[in-house]
This record gives C-alpha cells, structure tokens and sequence, in this order.
C-alpha cells in the first residue's frame, strides 16, 4: 500500500527522495504552488518513504507491506505528526509547542520522525514563532514538510529556514491523458477540482456541462433556468462556485477598464463595478446557503439568481458594447 501521487508532482517528489537517499536533505522543506495541485498527497507520499523500513531504490518509493508503512497507512504511524486547520480556525501556538516533546524523543520505528503541515501558512503569528524555535534548533533524524498555496503570507522567518520548492501544475497534456474522454475542454479546470474529480469522471463529465450551459445562458442562448436542470442537488454547491468565478471575471475586466491613466471614472462603469460587487456578495451568501442548509430550495434559489444576473448582464454588456 503505498501513496500514489499524480504524475506531475513525480519530478519533485524523486528529486526529494535522493537528497534523502545521499542524506542531504534539509530538516525542513516547503513546498508551494497553487491550491489544489496534489502538494498535501506529495507529503503523505514523502513521509511515507522517508519512514519505510525497505525503500525501493529506483525509483525510490516506499515498499507498502513493512510495519512502518502499514502504520503509516491506517494513520497510526507514531513517527508521524500532521498539523493541520480544523474548521478554518488557524493552527495556534500551544499545538507547535507539542512538537517540542515529539521532536526531544527518539523514533519509535528506529527510522526519522516527520512533521507534516500541509496548510502551512494557516499557523497563527505565535505559532509561527514557535515553529521557527524548532526549525532553528533541528534534532536529528526530524524532517519538517510543509505545504501552501500561499506562501506570501507566510512568516519570511519560517521561510527563511525552509528549502523551497515550486511544485508545477499539470499541463494541458498531462490534464488529456488523465481524461482521455474529455478532451482539450478539461484544460479550463480549476485545478483545486481535479483531486476529487480525478477519481470521478461522471462528476467531471456534469461539471462541464453546468459549465458550458453556464456560458451560454449569460449569452442569452440558454434560459436562466437551464443552468440548474438536470444537475445533481449534491452537485450544485460545488458547481455554483463557477457562477461567482465568472462574476469575479467580470470585475476584474471592469478594473481594467478603470486605468490608473483615467482621470475620471464615469458614473455608469462605477454603478456597473459596484452592482457585480453586489451580486459576487450576494453569490457568496447563496454559496453557503447551498453548502450548509438542506432545508432550502437549492434550485429555485439559483434559477432566481441566475436570472437577475443575466438580466444585468444583458442590460450592462450587450447593449453598451
Ligand atoms: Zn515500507
């Protein structure tokens, strides 16, 4: 049982592994990139045969039957620490300062120890402190893996202690032989979609076509109430996040409009910005509504979204350009 990773993140994880085959590995690691792009599944992997008992050596991968691996894969590893956000509340300072015990003991398997944080940026500014009280005081054999999408938050002393490492997205090639029945249209993906979607292509399938009806119902080729037929209820919360995706795209082609060279904003771009203000505020709050309340009509609830906002689309765009 081994941790399988997706083909793109293979180069960083080999050229991890043989600094730690030539026992050259920095203690801590930091490994950045955008979200979604398999890094935590990089670390579960890293850590799994930094910790095996009989690693494979070309390529280097954990062998999946030792004790350590099948301790590692029911979680239960005692080498192994994760330390992640629980309800989007920051990791704090007294949770760090557990480390301090794990990394002053020796291993239990006689192998190293990890620390895993794959959302590494989610520590508070006390926790960070702590940590880099750890990163500058390493203890043998305890290597650091952290993980972000969004490493300019980060405190620069904890990434001053860490190697970095730019973990690449998938290319459009990668993305088509993944989805060989998907064609050229999955390269348009948000890539924080593809880990689940990876396993389920149905999902993928539908999530293309909400997709496309989308677009053709801000053109006016398709009813508002076209985007939410025939779609999955369990879907529609994950889907809906391409409606204020498309909203976001709209401000951000009206911010361009609005060069830093213009003088003067004219009343009728302002009032359109600030109504697509609005309605991404108001797409958020149905967004929750959709994730979190059963007791709603997700689907009427959508289609009268979806039709004010194709209404404001016609009367702002269509008619003025
Ligand atoms: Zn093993």
């Amino acid at each position: 049982m081994t941790n399988k990773i997706h083909a793109w993140l293979v180069p960083t994880y080999q050229a991890t592994m043989s600094s730690f085959a030539q026992a050259s590995l920095p203690h801590a690691l930091l490994f950045y990139g955008e979200r979604g792009n398999g890094a935590s599944a990089l670390l579960a992997a890293l850590s799994q045969t930094i910790l095996c008992k009989q690693p494979s050596a070309k390529p280097i991968q954990a062998c999946g039957h030792c004790p350590s691996c099948l301790l590692f894969f029911h979680g239960t590893h005692p080498d192994v620490i994760t330390l992640a956000p629980e309800d989007n509340v920051p990791i704090g300072v007294d949770v760090v300062r557990s480390l301090f015990t794990f990394c002053a003991q020796t291993s239990t398997m006689g192998q190293a120890k990890v620390i895993c944080l794959p959302q590494a940026h989610a520590l508070n500014p006390a926790a960070s402190n702590a940590l880099l009280k750890i990163l500058e005081e390493p203890t043998p054999d305890t290597y650091f893996l952290l993980a972000t999408h969004k490493i300019q938050i980060m405190a620069p002393t904890v990434l001053s202690r860490c190697r970095k490492n730019h973990v690449l997205n998938p290319s459009t090639e990668t993305l088509q032989a993944m989805f060989p029945n998907i064609n050229a249209k999955v390269g348009g993906l948000d890539l924080e979609d593809l880990s689940w979607l990876a396993q389920d292509e149905k999902r993928l399938t539908a999530m293309l076509r909400f997709r496309e009806c989308l677009n053709q119902v801000i053109k006016g080729k398709e009813v508002a109430t076209a985007l939410s037929q025939g779609v999955d209820e369990s879907n529609l919360p994950i889907f809906f996040r391409d409606v204020l995706t498309l909203i976001q795209t709209f401000i951000h082609q009206g911010l361009g409009i609005f060069s830093v060279s213009e003088q003067k904003v004219s009343k009728q771009k302002a009032s359109t910005l600030a109504a697509l203000m609005d309605f991404y505020q108001e797409g958020l709050q149905l967004w929750q509504l959709l994730q979190y309340n059963n007791a709603i009509n997700k689907t009427l609830m959508i289609d009268g979204f979806m039709i004010r906002l194709r209404a404001f689309y016609k009367e702002s765009y269509v008619s003025n350009h």
